[in-house]
């Protein structure tokens, strides 16, 4: 069922109730051409193999689930399920910890690429080298991308409780 799976592109149309408007994806776009233009040419953005995939993703989130999207054409994630899926365009350091971080905040109570989910990006970024926080604020500014603050320093205290294990 999809009910609680969010892909990329068509998540919420796929959500049987309509988000409430606080909830509006509104910057999905802009933070996936920030990544595009930004990010993803690193050069600590590494393709990576499905067993790194999880090993990165368990060091910020031990009981995260990894599944083998191959074939798929979008990644996905699910901060109710615990769990990411990655076809093989998205093994890649920016893309993984991308989806790591939609199951780090709750989606249920903020919008789904929105300042928060951006802000626990940031730090997750900056742990693996892909620029520090400086940078990635100013590029954000420059792109007039949304971030919030306090959700880069909140990580990895106050983000999902198995996190914290
Ligand atoms: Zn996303």
């Amino acid at each position: 069922m999809f009910d609680n799976f969010n892909l990329e592109l068509f998540g919420h149309l796929m959500l049987s109730n309509p988000p409430s408007p606080i909830l509006r994806d509104f910057q999905r776009q802009k933070l996936y051409r920030f990544e595009e233009a930004r990010l993803q040419m690193h050069p600590s953005n590494q393709h990576l193999s499905l067993p790194e995939c999880t090993a990165l993703a368990r060091k910020y989130n031990p009981r995260i689930k990894v599944k083998d999207g191959r074939g798929r054409r979008h990644a996905g994630a699910s901060f109710q399920d615990n769990l990411i899926t990655l076809p093989r365009w998205a093994r890649q350091t920016v893309i993984v910890l991308h989806e790591i971080a939609h199951t780090l905040v709750d989606d249920r109570k903020y919008p789904h690429h929105g300042a928060e989910f951006v802000g626990v990006l940031f730090a997750l970024l900056n742990q693996e080298s892909i620029g520090t926080i400086p940078e990635l604020c100013e590029a954000a500014n420059q792109s007039k991308l949304r971030y919030d603050r306090n959700w880069i320093y909140r990580y990895p205290h106050q983000t999902r409780r198995s996190a914290r294990l």
